[in-house]
């Protein structure tokens, strides 16, 4: 079996890769590791391997549950911490709790204006909010975001809400093997992204692209990829 150095490393040569293939500088992607089901010690291997390596390294929790089992695991590794799946207004007060301990929080899967009202709302702190809006590029009705057609108007809004500031959007590749249809749906969000930053201009992060398809991601501008099973190997192990 790979170990998690040898999973680190691979998958940091593929995105420098998929940077040279670019045309981009290497450290103009950041490497937020997507930490749902993985155990603590797997976590901490997978950031100081990555940390090592010379990613600029980040974390994603899926789970309102897992980020607040995993908040002494994060705030020990000074790591940078996003919330990525979705959040239901019974956890808002749990996620931000365990979020105003750590580095940089964010969440990234505002999908309303009212989300972000309540998150500003019960977020309790000088600072904003640092918030990215999920938009639903594959129109995919089993995934949330904001539809496509909505986002311009939708994040404007968002980026009114006192409390919360706008620093990018996110989006879930298309389920489908059609890669064309992946690279499609980065397009449009790197498009949406470029529009609305005329009107939102901290709106300038692009988190997209997962294990299965980060390397489109980053030809799409990604500054933000979010593998899971390519650094820390099958979720099942662990699960
Ligand atoms: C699970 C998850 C990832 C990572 O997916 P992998 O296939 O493990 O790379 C990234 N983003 C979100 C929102 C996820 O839920």
């Amino acid at each position: 079996m790979q170990s998690i150095n040898d999973r680190v490393a691979a998958l940091t040569d593929r995105i420098a890769e998929a940077c040279v293939r670019a045309g981009r500088a290497p450290g103009s992607v950041r490497v937020l590791l997507a930490t749902k089901t993985q155990p603590p010690a797997l976590i901490d291997s997978a950031v100081t391997a990555a940390r090592a390596g010379g990613l600029d390294v980040l974390v994603g929790e899926n789970r309102v549950q897992e980020l607040v089992a995993k908040t002494a695991t994060f705030a020990a590794l000074d790591v940078e911490t996003h919330l990525i799946g979705p959040l239901q207004s019974n956890k808002i007060n749990a996620a931000l709790r365990a979020l105003a301990q750590l580095r940089g929080p964010t969440v990234e899967s505002v999908a309303s204006v009212d989300q972000a009202k309540a998150l500003a709302q019960r977020w309790q702190s000088e600072t904003d909010l640092a918030v990215f809006v999920q938009v639903n590029t594959s129109a995919e009705a089993a995934k949330s975001g904001i539809a496509v057609h909505d986002a311009q108007r939708t994040v404007a809004q968002i980026a009114q809400v006192p409390g919360v500031e706008v620093r990018g959007l996110m989006t879930i590749g298309a389920r489908s093997d059609d890669l064309s249809l992946t690279a499609r749906a980065f397009d449009s969000l790197c498009d949406l992204r470029d529009s609305v930053r005329a009107q939102v201009p901290t709106c300038t992060q692009l988190s997209m692209g997962m294990t299965r398809d980060l390397d489109i991601a980053i030809a799409c501008g990604a500054t933000i990829v979010r593998p899971g099973i390519g650094a820390f190997g099958p979720r099942d192990l662990h699960a």
